[in-house]
């Protein structure tokens, strides 16, 4: 997994520069009202949400004293061949001039996708300004102000949305993807820094990025394992407004790329309403679940303090009651090795296939022991049941006929199964079809 590329490019002057040091957070490069001025810096690193990526001010680069159009040229070649997206800047008081078109005849003829900027907009009554830049042919211009910061949040969004994602690479299959979820200060972030500090962890590589979190591969005991980290972000974004909105967002985009999903409780806060939401969300997508009572350490911790609370999760998340629990402090280190283990159990469990005739046999046995309901006088027939999927697994029972299958029985045979197999930590599917 590679990071990102994006390359500024525009006619002297336009704010290139300005905008290159608002991305990367520092004031890195000399900003004069002269064009062609020369910087400290023209490559560095952004971020923006989770995303981190390399940017590029392409008018850094020095060509000596060749004429204007050769050197746009050349600029914009750079960028072509260098990025994953192009942000085209042009200048909002000043219009459409010859330079803006001769950059966009380069840019049309690349693959490239080319974000359209209109820079210098400084306040909201200049935004009419942006409406003559549709004809250079980029879609809707973004009208952004460098100078003050405003605009390049929706600017961003464009951006970082044209960026080669993970699910358009290819997803390794042996490996177990994970992600922890829970509201602010439940202790993610040092969850994931506990875990990836343990011994006989190695982390690969720390490189991979996606639009949405940020990915961290290790590997234990010969199992490849990819965290999905959407913790750390919300403590950087200075330019980003509505954070709580992009945090429930992360987290279901996390949910969906997981295998394993570590619902995080904080054992000194108790449990409160938000975290059943974020813990539904989970179960919902149908990941395998492991809740994670973090902070342990705050809490005196015997066996009957430990009892009492399982009660008191098992009765907030009764959706969750296929869920082990894990008590940790990822503070102090206690207990945080079993985590690892367990999101392997669960994981196998959750692509678990079992064989059709055990199936069927556990199945009949439990018809034998608890008869199938009846319904004005018809009975549920079960004819043969047959695993159709995993992760998570899902089964389909044959019926004579599905209304008949009433809501307890169908639950009766999840546990049935569950007691069987060992679904321990995953959602599983039970669906009554009509024999054809
Ligand atoms: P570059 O040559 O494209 O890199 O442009 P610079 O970043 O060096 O900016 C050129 C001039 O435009 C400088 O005087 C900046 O202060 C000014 N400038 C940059 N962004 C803005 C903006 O959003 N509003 C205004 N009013 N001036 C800006
Ligand atoms: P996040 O917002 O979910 O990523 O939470 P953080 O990892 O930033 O942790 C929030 C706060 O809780 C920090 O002050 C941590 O030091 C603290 N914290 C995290 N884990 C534990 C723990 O196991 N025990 C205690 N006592 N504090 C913890």
């Amino acid at each position: 997994m590679r990071k990102s590329t994006v390359a500024i490019v525009g006619r002297p002057n336009v704010g290139k520069s300005t905008i290159f040091n608002r991305l990367v957070g520092e004031r890195i490069s000399i900003v004069e009202d002269v064009p062609g001025v020369t910087r400290d810096r023209i490559y560095s690193q952004a971020e923006w949400l989770t995303t981190s990526f390399n940017l590029i001010d392409t008018g850094g680069i020095e060509l000596g004293d060749e004429p204007l159009l050769v050197q746009m040229r050349e600029q914009a070649d750079v960028a072509i061949r260098e990025a994953d997206v192009i942000i085209f800047i042009v200048n909002g008081r000043e219009g459409i001039t010859a330079a803006d078109e001769e950059v966009a005849k380069i840019l049309y003829k690349s693959n490239k996708p080319v974000v359209l900027a209109v820079n210098k907009v400084d306040n909201p009554e200049m935004r009419e300004n942006v409406y003559e830049f549709y004809s250079l042919g980029f879609g809707e211009p973004y009208p952004i102000s460098g100078t003050h910061g405003l605009g390049l949040g929706d600017m961003l969004d464009d951006v970082v949305g044209h960026f080669p994602t993970l699910e358009s690479e290819e997803k390794d299959k042996d490996t177990i993807y994970f992600s922890l979820i829970g509201r602010p200060n439940v202790g993610k972030s040092s969850l994931v820094n506990a875990i990836l500090n343990e011994e006989r962890v190695i982390v690969s590589n720390i490189a991979g990025t996606t639009r949405d979190a940020i990915d961290t591969p290790f590997k234990r005991d010969d199992q490849d394992y990819i965290i999905i980290d959407t913790a750390g972000m919300r403590k950087r974004g200075k330019i980003y407004e509505s954070t709580e909105r992009y945090s429930i967002l992360r987290a279901l985009k996390a949910i969906e790329r997981s295998d394993v999903v570590l619902t995080l409780i904080d054992a000194e806060e108790g449990i409160i309403e938000q975290d059943k939401k974020i813990a539904g969300y989970a179960h919902q997508a149908g990941k395998a679940i492991v809740i994670v009572v973090n902070k342990w350490d705050t809490v005196e911790s015997d066996e009957k303090a430990m009892k009492e609370f399982e009660e008191k999760v098992r009765a907030h998340f009764p959706f969750l009651d296929y869920a082990p629990i894990v008590f940790l402090s990822a503070l102090t280190k206690k207990r945080t090795h079993k985590l690892i283990p367990e999101v392997k159990r669960v994981s196998e469990n959750h692509a678990l296939r079992v064989e059709t005739n055990v199936l069927n046999d556990v199945v009949m046995d439990a018809v034998a022991m608890n008869p199938t309901p009846t319904m004005n006088g018809k009975r549920l027939k079960i004819l043969y049941t047959t695993q159709v999927a995993v992760k998570p697994p899902a089964f389909v029972v044959f019926v004579n006929d599905p209304e008949l299958m009433h809501f307890s029985y169908e639950r009766f045979l999840e546990n049935r199964i569950r007691d069987a197999f060992g679904f321990e930590g995953t959602p599983i599917k039970i669906f009554a079809r009509r024999r054809s």
